[in-house]
């Protein structure tokens, strides 16, 4: 499967592969109907997708299942304790969703990316929650930046800026220790490891009053994002907050 999905994401990154074929979905091979909201995913492929539609927590975007109040946090963000104010996210990362986050992140899949912004489009308030704010990609440290040849999160923050209003990206972030993966970390470790990790680069020409959109692919347990909201408050920044495509 994976090879499979290799070859047929080299194949997808190539503008001239959609001109002669027809689209299909990149999970079951379908062809998808021209009227579908996405390029690569049957409405059957789209169903499987858990979106992030609101009643959510207020400052990672996790979906609650039934009434909650305005501001109301998961158990989660009431532990973590974030610096950042409020935050949206797309979708729980399962099915197609975390198929599309691991074929960008790991296979060069930049196909998926328009997929992943139409995605979270269709939660309500996602792309209205963006408008006029500074999107800041969560950066990669250098090391795993010429390894992998991109930031999926600045990738990322810049399709976002096209679809919704008025949104600059601005690169500011620079990751200034090379970190284990977080995956691989338990919780408390993950906080640990991401302590200090970020800073502000000089000269970055926005204002302290300027709203900050910190964009990353993934909302796992925060603490990545808390600690760039972090190095942002203490350069004086004080409206952050935070957008992802997915939570898991
Ligand atoms: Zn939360």
């Amino acid at each position: 499967m994976e090879d499979r999905l290799k070859v047929s994401t080299t194949l997808r990154t190539c503008p001239l592969w959609d001109l002669p074929f027809p689209k299909e979905s990149f999970i079951s091979g379908k062809p998808v109907p021209e009227n579908s909201p996405y390029r690569y995913l049957t409405q059957d492929d789209a169903r499987q997708i858990i979106l992030a539609k609101p009643p959510h927590c207020h400052t990672c975007g996790h979906p609650f299942w039934g009434d909650a109040a305005e501001d109301q946090q998961c158990p989660h963000c009431v532990e973590l304790k974030p610096v950042f104010a409020e935050g949206r996210t797309g979708a729980l990362m399962k099915g197609p969703a975390r198929d599309m986050i691991i074929d960008l992140k790991y296979h060069n899949g930049f196909h998926v990316i328009p997929e992943l912004v139409a995605m979270a489009a269709q939660c309500p308030g996602y792309l209205d929650f963006l408008d006029g704010g500074i999107l800041v990609p969560v950066p990669l440290h250098w090391f795993r930046f010429a390894g992998r040849g991109y930031n999926q999160s600045q990738k990322l923050a810049l399709a976002l800026a096209e679809r919704a209003n008025g949104c600059r990206v601005k690169s500011i972030l620079r990751r200034t220790r090379y970190t284990s993966t977080q995956t691989k970390l338990q919780r408390k470790h993950r906080v640990k490891n991401m302590e200090g990790a970020f800073q502000v680069k000089r000269n970055h020409g926005l204002s302290p009053h300027d709203r900050i959109i910190l964009i990353d692919d993934v909302f796992t347990t925060g603490s990545t994002l808390n600690s760039c909201a972090k190095a942002l408050l203490q350069k004086g920044f004080q409206h952050i907050d935070v957008a992802t495509l997915c939570h898991g």
